[in-house]
C-alpha cells in the first residue's frame, strides 16, 4: 500500500474503533484487527523513519535535524552543541551545465563523504538544495572549526564525472558553538551569517563565529537601511572630507583625496565602511562624484602657489553604470575642476567585469586630461598585473602594504620593482596610510616620493584644510621645524 494511504488507514481504523463504528464480533475478527493495527503501526514507524531521512543523500532530513538538535540543546545535562552549515561554491553551475541528474549525483556523493568523515561523531543533514548542516553534541568552537576545515578539504576532493571532464567544487562553511538552552533558530541564524561572511570573504573557507564576527554581525544589524540612506541623500547629509597628499622631502601638498562621509543631524560622522556597501548593492542609490565640492576645491585652490589635484574614488558599480551610457556627469565634473587637476581612483575589481568597455571609458577620461589612479595596490584586488592591462597614471600603495614594509623584505622588494618600472610605464606612486616616521623614511629610501596618511594629515572638512594647504610654507614642514 502506498505510504500516504497507510497513514490514512491507520487514522481511519483508530477513529472508527474509537467511535464504535467497527463492531468486533468474533475472536478471529479481533485477531485480524490486531494484526492489521500492528502492521499499520510498524508501517507508520517505517514511514516516520523515512521522513527522517533525505532520500537523495541518505543524510538526516530537516525534520529530524531540527528535532534532534533541539533535544540536544534542551536536555538537562546538555553540553551545548557545535553547529555548522556548508554550502557548495557555485553548485548551481553544475545543474545548469550538466543537468539535474549530475547535480543529484554530486550532492549524493557530498552527503556520503560528510557522513563517512563524521563517522557517527554527530549528525549530517541536508536541509534543501546544496545546504548541508552538521551538529556535534558538545559546544567546542575550535574542534568544530578544525572539523569544518577537514570537511571543506574532503569536498574539494569529490570528483564529478561529466561527459567532457572531471569537475570539482569547493565549499564554504559557517561554524558556531552553541551553549545549552540556546534557541536553535538563533544558533542557525548565527551559523548562516558566518557562512555569508565566508562567502563574502572569497569562498572556499570555513569561518568560525568569534568575538570579531559577532561584532560584525551586530554592525550588520545596525547598518543604515536603504530607506535611511535615501533620506540622507535627499537631505544632503552626505559630504566629502579631504585628506592631503604630500611630497615627502619638501612636505609640499600636491593634492587632496576626497573621502565620502555621512554627517548625521546629531553631528555624528559615518565612514564609508558603514554605508558604502548598501549604496553599491542598491542600484537605484547613487552618490555622484561631488560636483559642488569639485567646484569648491577648484575655487579654493585656483590661486594656490602650486597646482593641486583633487582625487575622487570611483566605485565598481558607478563605473559599470557609466560604461556605454550617459557620461554627462563627467562633463559636469570637468566644468568644476580643470581636468589636469582631476584624478579618478579606481580599485582593480572595478575594471574586470567588462574590461574592454572599462578600458575605453578610462581612455576617454584620460583623453579629456583626467588622470587615473590604481587604488589599493598590494592588496588582493590590485597588483602588478593590472599595470600591464590598464592605462594608469598613478599607483596608490595600500595602507596594509605600507605597514608591512618595516618588517617584510619581500614587500620592500616588490615596492622597489614598482619604483623601477615607474619610469618606463610612466606612472607616479603615492603611498597611503603612512602613520610613522619609520615608514616614511623607508618609503623615501625605496624611492617613493609622495605620501598621505595620519602622520601627515587626517581627512577633515575642506574648510579645515583650506588655509593650511594654501599657505606658501606648508603646514607639515612648519610642524617639523
Ligand atoms: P581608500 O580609497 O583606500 O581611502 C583611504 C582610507 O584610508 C580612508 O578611509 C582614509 O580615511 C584612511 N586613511 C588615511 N590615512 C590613514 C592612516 O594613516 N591610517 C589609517 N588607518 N587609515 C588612513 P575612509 O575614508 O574610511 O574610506 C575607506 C574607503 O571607502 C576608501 O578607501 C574608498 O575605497 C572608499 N571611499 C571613500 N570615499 C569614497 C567615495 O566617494 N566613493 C567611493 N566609491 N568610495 C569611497
Ligand atoms: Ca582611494
Ligand atoms: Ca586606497
Amino acid at each position: 500500500m502506498p505510504i500516504p494511504f497507510l497513514l490514512i488507514a491507520v487514522f481511519l481504523l483508530g477513529a472508527a474503533l474509537g467511535a464504535g463504528l467497527i463492531v468486533i464480533r468474533s475472536r478471529a475478527q479481533l485477531a485480524a484487527a490486531r494484526h492489521l493495527a500492528d502492521r499499520l503501526t510498524q508501517d507508520n514507524a517505517a514511514l516516520s523513519r523515512l521522513l527522517d531521512i533525505d532520500p537523495l543523500t541518505r543524510c538526516s532530513s530537516r525534520r529530524y535535524f531540527v528535532a534532534e538538535a533541539t533535544k540536544w540543546l534542551d536536555a538537562p545535562d546538555s553540553a551545548g552543541l557545535t553547529l555548522m552549515i556548508m554550502d557548495i561554491d557555485h553548485f548551481k553551475s553544475i545543474n545548469d551545465s550538466y543537468g539535474h541528474g549530475a547535480g543529484d549525483r554530486y550532492l549524493a556523493a557530498v552527503g556520503k563523504a560528510l557522513s563517512t568523515h563524521l563517522d557517527g561523531r554527530g549528525m549530517v543533514a541536508r536541509l534543501g538544495g546544496d545546504e548541508f548542516w552538521i551538529a556535534l553534541p558538545k559546544a567546542d568552537a575550535q574542534a568544530g572549526w578544525v572539523l569544518a576545515e577537514e570537511l571543506r578539504e574532503r569536498v574539494y576532493d569529490i570528483p564529478l564525472q561529466t561527459p567532457g571532464q572531471l569537475v570539482t567544487r569547493s565549499a564554504s562553511l559557517g561554524v558556531t558553538s552553541v551553549p545549552a538552552r540556546t534557541k536553535l533558530t538563533e544558533a542557525m541564524t548565527e551559523a548562516d551569517t558566518a557562512l555569508y561572511l565566508a562567502k563574502a570573504g572569497g569562498r572556499n573557507k570555513a569561518l568560525l563565529v568569534d568575538a570579531t564576527v559577532r561584532r560584525q554581525m551586530q554592525a550588520t544589524k545596525t547598518r543604515p537601511t536603504v530607506e535611511g540612506i535615501k533620506q540622507g541623500l535627499a537631505d544632503e547629509e552626505f559630504t566629502y572630507f579631504v585628506q592631503p597628499v604630500f611630497e615627502i622631502d619638501s612636505r609640499r601638498p600636491v593634492g587632496v583625496e576626497a573621502l565620502i562621509r555621512w554627517v548625521r543631524p546629531d553631528g555624528s560622522v559615518l565612514l564609508p565602511a558603514d554605508f558604502m556597501s548598501v549604496i553599491t548593492a542598491n542600484y537605484h542609490l547613487s552618490v555622484k562624484p561631488p560636483l559642488a565640492l569639485a567646484n569648491e576645491i577648484a575655487a579654493a585652490f585656483s590661486d594656490a602657489p602650486h597646482p593641486m589635484f583633487c582625487a575622487f574614488n570611483i566605485s565598481t558599480s558607478f563605473l559599470q553604470r557609466a560604461i556605454g551610457k550617459d557620461t554627462r556627469w563627467l562633463d559636469e565634473l570637468l566644468m568644476g575642476l580643470p581636468p589636469q587637476q582631476m584624478v579618478f581612483e579606481i580599485v582593480e575589481s572595478a575594471v574586470i567585469e567588462d574590461a574592454a568597455s572599462a578600458r575605453s571609458l578610462l581612455s576617454a577620461m584620460r583623453e579629456a586630461g583626467v588622470r587615473i589612479a590604481l587604488d589599493d595596490f598590494g592588496t588582493g584586488r590590485s597588483n602588478l598585473m593590472r599595470l600591464r592591462d590598464l592605462p594608469v597614471d598613478i599607483v596608490k600603495v595600500d595602507r596594509s602594504f605600507v605597514a608591512s614594509i618595516t618588517t617584510s623584505a619581500k614587500n620592500t622588494a616588490i615596492l622597489r620593482a614598482l619604483v623601477a618600472m615607474s619610469g618606463d610605464l610612466g606612472y607616479e606612486i603615492i603611498a597611503e596610510g603612512v602613520e610613522t616616521d619609520e615608514q616614511l623614511n623607508r618609503l623615501w629610501d625605496i624611492g617613493i616620493t609622495q605620501a598621505q596618511g595620519y602622520l601627515l594629515g587626517a581627512p577633515a572638512p575642506l574648510a579645515d584644510w583650506r588655509e593650511a594647504l594654501l599657505r606658501p610654507a606648508p603646514p607639515a614642514l612648519r610642524a617639523a621645524e
